[in-house]
């Protein structure tokens, strides 16, 4: 893998769903050949989140001081954070954005509500295209007035879609008018986009979004784009980038980006525009 791909969505012991220390998911990206990494841990506001009011700012600042200072010279350590639901809980997120400098935040919708959009049950007593559209609403809302930089999983909802349904596959088309609305409104605000590689991993197809979205995202004038393999173990980390990443070429996007105190930098890749 190139030196210059990092995986920007990895999470530790800090979140309540991952016994990592950060120490070996560090080894593990530089195992990966990786020179930089963003660790992404949990912080969830809304109250029925498994993850809820487990995220400990000292103690996760406190590890990252410890790895910066333990693999100086060999990898870039990226504080991150994955927020949900950024504009439903405004004054949490921004007094937790406060207290440190965070490199970068990922934003995420796991909750429309009070439905959750990684499971199953997200559709009870609704049709596939009435909850995707209810989903796609929320997330546009997301996009307008949330605080991140890069949406996480934008189609987390197919995880809900697999369980119910059984697709690993999503058309979107039918919703194309709706997702290229949301997708404007990211790139306006000149924010990102995430390809998730954790579906792989879970055996529900390709990462996501899919090369359609990406397409969409930079014929609206989106540029910014992360990979996350959204690990919980060492081993996950990188994994599924080779295939993220020619999906990610595939759309016509010829680059990455990284991001220091949340100063976006764009990392071309070889062989892209
Ligand atoms: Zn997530
Ligand atoms: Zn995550």
């Amino acid at each position: 893998m190139s030196r210059r791909i990092a995986d920007y969505h990895v999470h530790t012991r800090f979140s309540c769903d991952s016994d990592a220390t950060m120490e070996a998911i560090c080894r593990a990206a530089l195992a990966q050949g990786m020179r930089e990494i963003a660790i992404t841990d949990h912080a969830d506001f809304e109250p029925l989140d498994p993850c809820h009011g487990y995220f400990q700012p000292e103690l996760y600042w406190e590890a990252v001081g410890r790895c910066r200072a333990t693999f100086e010279g060999q990898l870039m350590i990226r504080a991150g954070v994955e927020c949900g639901e950024s504009h439903v809980y405004r004054r949490e997120v921004a007094a937790l954005l406060s207290a440190h400098d965070y490199d970068f935040v990922l934003g995420s919708l796991h909750w429309v509500d009070s439905r959750p959009a990684f499971d199953e049950t997200f559709f009870d007593g609704l049709e596939l295209g009435e909850g995707l559209a209810l989903y796609f609403d929320e997330l546009a809302r997301l996009a307008d007035q949330g605080e991140y930089d890069v949406l996480a999983h934008p189609d987390i909802i197919r995880r809900a879609v697999y369980r119910r349904f059984g697709l690993t596959e999503l058309d979107l088309s039918p919703h194309e008018t709706q997702v290229r609305r949301m997708l404007r409104i990211v790139a306006e605000r000149g924010k990102g986009l995430e390809v998730n590689t954790a579906y792989l991993r879970k055996g529900m197809g390709e990462p996501g979004p899919s090369v359609q979205v990406l397409r969409w995202f930079r014929e609206e004038g989106g540029q910014v784009v992360t990979l996350g393999s959204d690990g919980h173990r060492p081993e996950h980390v990188g994994a599924g980038f080779d295939r993220s990443l020619a999906m990610v070429r595939e759309a016509g996007l010829g680059g990455l980006t990284v991001f220091h105190r949340r100063t976006p930098t764009r990392v071309l890749l070889a062989g892209g525009g």
